[in-house]
């Protein structure tokens, strides 16, 4: 078994990149790929405990897309594995694109201060992310430790949604890789750009979202995945049929187009209660990484 598909704590895991690996070995997986969100900061950690252990373990990304519903690109994420991480190009990318996303942060806290008159500031927000990378949940948790009069009646749900695309407080990221830069960056840095788990977007034809996929120029596709486990389907009448039908449908396409197939449990550590290999990735998958 392998697990193409894993986060630490460089991004929103709560394991490191070694204890990661430990974990695996501990299960017996044969190959696992670290796959954080829009950073490299834990490949080379990941690869140098990995050597010389009896697992093999492939240097990865996973960058989310710029938003463009015109597209039905909607939260899409692409997998990029066997990625070189001393790109300079996905280096410096990843750099532009991380600087506009804290600075879009907290000019979502300025205008929830000044427009909305909430109590907040950027720097409580910093503070209590702790060094990790500022994302919602701390401003929301923000919100609710200093304003508990104006949010009465409000779900944590609803603030969500008041600082997300859509919402009164949200502000657009200046800087954000569409769909097709994301494939090249990807390529540039000699990795294999994959469509993360297919069978979560909110897309009117599901093959021919995989058939645009591969038309921009998408490699690989995830097959196995804890869909039970994930949005938008975790919790919901649809887990089930979502875990047994899904990872089908998708071999069919993968087939269909010559795609490379992959897997991952996009075990995060914590709470949804996914192991590393859950997803019960074959083997057989690891020819087209080595
Ligand atoms: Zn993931």
């Amino acid at each position: 078994m392998i697990d193409l598909h894993l986060h630490s704590n460089k991004s929103d895991g709560s394991d490191s990149p070694s204890q990661l690996i430990d974990k695996a070995l501990a299960l017996k997986i044969k190959a696992i790929a670290l796959t954080d969100h829009d950073n490299i900061d834990g490949v080379k950690e990941f690869l140098s405990y990995g050597e010389n252990k009896d697992i093999i373990v492939l240097p990865g990304i996973e960058i989310s897309i710029r938003h463009e519903p015109e597209r039905e690109i909607e939260d899409v994420h692409i997998v990029g594995l066997n990625i070189d991480y001393n790109s300079t190009k996905l280096i410096n990318t990843l750099k532009k694109q991380k600087d506009g996303r804290l600075k879009q942060k907290e000019q979502i806290c300025t205008r929830l201060k000044e427009e909305l008159g909430y109590n907040i500031t950027y720097e409580e927000v910093k503070s209590i992310a702790g060094g990790h990378i500022i994302g919602r949940p701390h401003i929301v948790e923000i919100i609710i430790k200093n304003n508990p009069d104006k949010i009465k009646g409000k779900t944590k749900n609803d603030l969500f949604k008041m600082i997300s695309l859509g919402g009164t407080a949200y502000v657009d990221r200046e800087y954000e890789l569409n769909f097709e830069e994301s494939i090249e960056i990807i390529n540039s840095a000699g990795g294999i750009p994959i469509i993360a788990h297919p069978g979560i977007y909110k897309v009117s034809n599901r093959s021919k979202f995989i058939e645009f996929c591969v038309n921009a120029g998408i490699k690989g596709i995830e097959i196995e995945y804890t869909y039970s486990k994930n949005r938008p389907f975790y919790n919901t009448e649809k887990a089930e049929w979502a875990q047994e039908y899904l990872p089908g449908f998708y071999r069919k396409l993968a087939e269909k187009f010559n795609l490379v197939k992959s897997g991952g449990s996009d075990y995060h550590g914590g709470e949804k209660g996914i192991k590393i290999g859950e997803a019960n990735v074959p083997e057989k998958y690891l020819k087209d990484f080595i």
